[in-house]
């Protein structure tokens, strides 16, 4: 098994996203959906995650979480929340273990391990996965795909969880902000993400965009799997994506 470096990977990833079918390898969302998708990888965390559903609830905000088994083992309160408050759940690995220092076989056990938890937590399977470091080399990602994964990478990196501030992270935002198609990765076992929710919530909303889960963009049809781009809030807002949760009230 050979994992390529980043640039030769990210061409794989490329090519790999203009053959597959949206449902099983998603680096964008669809043209045309008028949303874009918060992911927070790494959780549950016990002090983390449940501030950042306070924030998510009370701006109405959907959102997908990558969780990790081992984790989701010890605070299964947690992950029910996530899924009762109308976010989706995906699988990020049982250990969080680095893609390239292991086989298929042992990634695919990490999978089917955290998949059985999350089934017997939720009362329902998730089929969403997201590498961990966002490597995956091709037999384990035929491995997925034959066990019925959607394989989730992401268009817009932050880094919130590289020595970031609250602040950094809002003027990065502020630089760039999600645009339709924009698929975001963020951490929910730091503090930052919670902090700019508000901002995210409000410019979104100027823009006419708005918050799905991954899931949804994954069962938006059988067209070819990327997104390749156009200006942020351009199509109608009206398609099959009515992702801002309602508020709650919190
Ligand atoms: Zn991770």
């Amino acid at each position: 098994m050979e994992i390529l470096p980043l640039r030769p990977r990210d061409l794989l990833h490329r090519a790999i996203a203009a053959v597959a079918p949206r449902r099983r390898f998603l680096r964008h969302g669809p043209a045309g959906s008028g949303s874009a998708c918060l992911t927070f990888d790494d959780g549950p965390d016990p002090e983390q995650t449940p501030r950042l559903l306070d924030a998510l609830a009370e701006h109405g905000v959907a959102a997908t979480f990558f969780v990790v088994g081992s984790r989701a083992r010890r605070h299964p309160v947690i992950v029910r929340r996530i899924a009762a408050e109308g976010h989706a759940v995906g699988n990020h690995t049982f250990t969080h273990p680095d893609p390239a220092r292991i086989t298929a076989r042992r990634l695919l056990a990490e999978v089917r391990h955290t998949g059985g938890l999350l089934a017997d937590l939720m009362g329902r399977e998730t089929t969403l996965f997201r590498p961990p470091y966002g490597r995956v080399s091709a037999p384990q990602l035929v491995g997925l795909w034959r066990a019925g994964q959607a394989v989730v990478l992401w268009s817009e990196d932050p880094k919130d969880f590289a020595g970031c501030s609250a602040e950094r992270l809002r003027a990065w935002f502020r630089a760039r902000p999600p645009g339709e198609g924009s698929l975001v990765l963020l951490h929910d076992d730091r503090p930052h993400a919670r902090l700019v929710i508000a901002d995210l919530a409000a410019s979104a909303r100027a823009r006419g965009l708005e918050f799905t889960t991954v899931d949804r963009w994954a069962e938006a049809g059988p067209g070819p799997g990327i997104h390749h781009g156009g200006p942020p809030g351009r199509g109608g807002r009206s398609g099959p994506y009515p992702c801002i949760l309602p508020r709650q009230g919190r």
